[in-house]
């Protein structure tokens, strides 16, 4: 058991860390190659480098330094979260457990532009499983993604439906080998979609080839899961698409922390790692107070 997990290795994760080994929690961070600042070629307006600097060079001595300090860092992905007297987190590779949590997987950067999908938000169409599996209990349901995330999505689904077909929208299905087999159980559509349409609620699914068919809900699972996501399933406060949390990190949930991009309006680095900061303080605190 980790005191903490910190779920990003970006700059708001990686400034957590700082904080929370230098508090001598055991902490791990998981995370993937692909925070927003690798992305970024020239950087200036970060303090203490009289030369411009690259985010991929910020990034890896970030992650040394994180490590020469005690940190474990696992290139990974979390697919689910689940609370009970401590945190479960379940990953495409294996399962972790922390007393504590920080979300730190930057902005989601999910781009999906199928007509109506917005529109139909709440009327069938759903980003999260656990909240909303139950109203299409033995209906036919879609789940939009083409990865992990989207299959994990299907098997929770299946709870409440056997009737499910995973859309890739034009997409390969990509997964790793934990799913292989599960995946075989669900209908694949890989044709891409032109729109979503119904009058009052989701009533049918059009593909990019003019033909369509029936449906009554679908859940969107693209890329991989962002904190938004983890959020909504355990009930957190959000507002629009960044986890709500108080002046020390913490969300509604004890022992759950969010910073950076997915906690912040203001989406910059000195910005993250200010409340990566802030957030390691917090994390130590909480853990402290439950012995
Ligand atoms: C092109 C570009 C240029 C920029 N230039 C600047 C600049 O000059 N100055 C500046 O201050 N800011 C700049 N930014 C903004 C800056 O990059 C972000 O504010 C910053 O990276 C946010 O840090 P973060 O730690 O919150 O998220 P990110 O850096 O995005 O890191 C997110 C982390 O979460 C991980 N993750 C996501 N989902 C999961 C999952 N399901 N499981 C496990 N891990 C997951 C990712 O792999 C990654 O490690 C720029 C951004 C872009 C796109």
């Amino acid at each position: 058991m980790y005191d903490v997990i910190i779920i990003g290795k970006g700059p708001a994760g990686l400034s957590a860390a700082l904080y929370t080994v230098r508090f001598n929690l055991k902490t791990l961070i998981i995370g993937g190659n692909d925070s927003k600042l690798f992305k970024a070629d020239k950087i200036d307006n970060y303090l203490g480098f009289s030369e411009t600097i690259s985010g991929s060079y910020l990034l890896t001595e970030g992650e040394k330094q994180v490590k020469r300090l005690g940190a474990e860092v696992v290139d990974d992905e979390v697919i689910s979260i689940e609370k009970d007297d401590h945190f479960s987190v379940a990953t495409v590779k294996t399962q972790y457990s922390a007393k504590a949590l920080l979300l730190a997987t930057g902005a989601p950067s999910k781009t999906i532009r199928i007509e109506n999908l917005v529109k139909l938000e709440g009327k069938g169409v759903s980003y999260c499983s656990t909240c909303d599996g139950f109203f299409y209990n033995n209906l036919k349901v879609g789940v939009l993604g083409n990865k992990d995330y989207a299959i994990s999505e299907a098997i929770e689904l299946l709870r409440f439906t056997k009737d499910l077909t995973i859309y890739t929208n034009g997409k390969q299905l990509e997964m790793s080998s934990k799913y292989e087999d599960e995946a075989k159980q669900f209908r694949v559509e890989t044709r891409q979609i032109s729109k979503l349409d119904g009058s009052e609620f989701l009533e049918r699914i059009f593909f990019a080839d003019g033909t369509s068919e029936q449906i009554d809900g679908v859940f969107v699972a693209y890329e991989s899961a962002s904190s938004i996501d983890f959020a909504r399933k355990l009930g957190i406060l959000t507002q629009g698409n960044t986890v709500v949390t108080d002046q020390n990190q913490q969300t509604n949930l004890p022992g759950l922390f969010a910073a950076g991009d997915c906690a912040s309006g203001f989406k910059q680095i000195s910005v993250a790692v200010g409340q990566g900061a802030l957030a390691g303080k917090a994390i130590a605190d909480y853990v402290k107070s439950l012995k």
